[in-house]
C-alpha cells in the first residue's frame, strides 16, 4: 500500500529514514479519514520519544508538497489524510459529518469561478462538500 509513497519520496530524493517509513504507514491507515496533526504527532513520540515535535511536523510538511498527505485547516488545528488518489492529486472531497468519511470528487469546479473573475489571477483554492454519507443516513433513519 506504501508502494506509491515511497516512490514519490526516493523521486523526490528523500531518504526514507525509519521515522519517515514508519510515519507514513501510521498515516496510510487514514486514507479515508482526517487524523489530527497533534494525534500523529503524539503517536510517532510513542514510537520515538527522542523526535521532535519539529521535525514531525517538518515531514508532515514534506509529505503535503509531495502530495503524498492532504491536508486540512481549521481553526482548531490542522488534520492529515493519506492520499486517496495518487494518479490525480488535485480533486476535492465529500467530507460526512457524521462519521468523517473522506470521499473523493474528481470534478474541479475552479474554471467556473474563473470565468466570473476576468482578468484575475486564482493562485489558490479549497473547496469541500459537507454532509452525510450514505450510511449514515441509513443508520440515523433506523433510530
Ligand atoms: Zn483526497
Ligand atoms: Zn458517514
Ligand atoms: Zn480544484
Amino acid at each position: 500500500m506504501l508502494t506509491e509513497a515511497l516512490q514519490v519520496l526516493k523521486r523526490g530524493g528523500y531518504k526514507l529514514t525509519k521515522q519517515r517509513k514508519s510515519m507514513l504507514e501510521y498515516l496510510s491507515r487514514f486514507k479515508h479519514q482526517y487524523v489530527d496533526i497533534k494525534t500523529i504527532d503524539a503517536h510517532m513520540r510513542k514510537i520515538y520519544p527522542t523526535m521532535s515535535h519539529n521535525t514531525i511536523y517538518r515531514n508532515i510538511k514534506e509529505f503535503e508538497e509531495l502530495g503524498i498527505v492532504e491536508t486540512r485547516r481549521k481553526a482548531g488545528g490542522a488534520s492529515v489524510k493519506y492520499q486517496c488518489d495518487f494518479d490525480n492529486v488535485h480533486h476535492h472531497h465529500f467530507i460526512c459529518r457524521n462519521c468523517g468519511h473522506v470521499q473523493e470528487i474528481q470534478m474541479c469546479p475552479l474554471e467556473v469561478f474563473a470565468d466570473q473573475l476576468p482578468g484575475c489571477l486564482i493562485e489558490d483554492h479549497r473547496f469541500e462538500l459537507h454532509g452525510l454519507c450514505a450510511n449514515c443516513q441509513r443508520k440515523l433513519a433506523k433510530v
